[in-house]
């Protein structure tokens, strides 16, 4: 098995898989994921649209196993993980990778729409933002709050049109907000910025304690194995070795 690389990924480079790993979520695997930050310009990447991904090609001078291994080693450190659809292993997000990610999200988000205050541009489609994550959208709107700038009212009118509910009564607070002025939370953009911060440290993989059903002894599951039952898309193990064994010698002693 090869020896993953132990080393911290600097921050800006755990930012940018997740943010490649936002346009596959749940429907594309390792692979594919590599291949967007290689800038890959196979059939699949370029049918899915994966070329208008704003990390498309970061790691464009990388060689794709060294990309893979940089996937992994956010796999091992708790930002994303491997679900499986059928036997098909899908790149998912942990918690805390997606706490990263919609962070960035909402920011870029935002910048887009500076941009298009910037260019006077008023009328502007905004069905882009229906049914896209909740919290992700309430987020969104918090920060378009914090940003105190009245020139958004007139994206978050038409945006509020199209809305269902619970979102049209938060965007008519953010609009409410504007008008008035309202006082910004900086305590609340602190302990954000701190809880982001705490995210992108990362949970080092290690060893923990399971019970087996047969013998009720406690066995230590180790990172080796957990690496190897997650790429199986295998449950946790019910037994310690000792029981595996002496069930898989019973099932042989009975052919003797
Ligand atoms: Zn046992």
């Amino acid at each position: 098995m090869k020896t993953p690389n132990r080393n911290r990924l600097p921050n800006e480079e755990i930012k940018a898989i997740l943010r490649a790993a936002d346009v596959i979520i749940a429907r594309g695997g390792r692979t594919l994921l590599a291949k967007i930050l290689k800038g890959s310009r196979e059939k699949k990447v370029l049918e899915l649209g994966l070329d208008t991904c704003p990390v498309y090609g970061y790691y464009k001078s990388e060689k794709l196993d060294i990309i893979t291994e940089k996937i992994d080693w956010m796999i091992d450190f708790d930002f994303l993980d491997i679900e499986y659809s059928g036997k098909l292993p899908m790149i998912v997000f942990t918690e805390r990778g997606w706490q990263i990610e919609s962070d960035q999200l909402t920011d870029e988000l935002l910048s887009e729409w500076q941009e298009w205050v910037n260019q006077g541009k008023l009328d502007q489609d905004m069905s882009y933002l229906k049914d896209r994550n909740r919290q992700m959208i309430l987020l969104l709107l918090e920060k378009v709050k914090e940003s105190g700038n009245p020139a958004f009212i007139p994206y978050l009118m038409l945006w509020e049109k199209i809305e269902y509910k619970k979102v049209k009564e938060a965007i008519r607070t953010t609009i409410k907000a504007l008008e008035n002025r309202e006082p910004v939370d900086e305590q609340l953009i602190q302990v954000r910025a701190e809880s982001i911060n705490e995210a992108l440290n990362g949970l080092a993989p290690s060893d923990f304690p399971l019970k087996c059903w047969v013998c009720g002894k406690r066995f230590t599951f180790t990172v080796g194995e957990q690496k190897f039952f997650k790429q199986k898309g295998f449950q946790l193990p019910k037994t310690c070795k000792k029981c595996r064994e002496k069930e898989a010698e019973g099932r042989f002693s009975r052919f003797l």
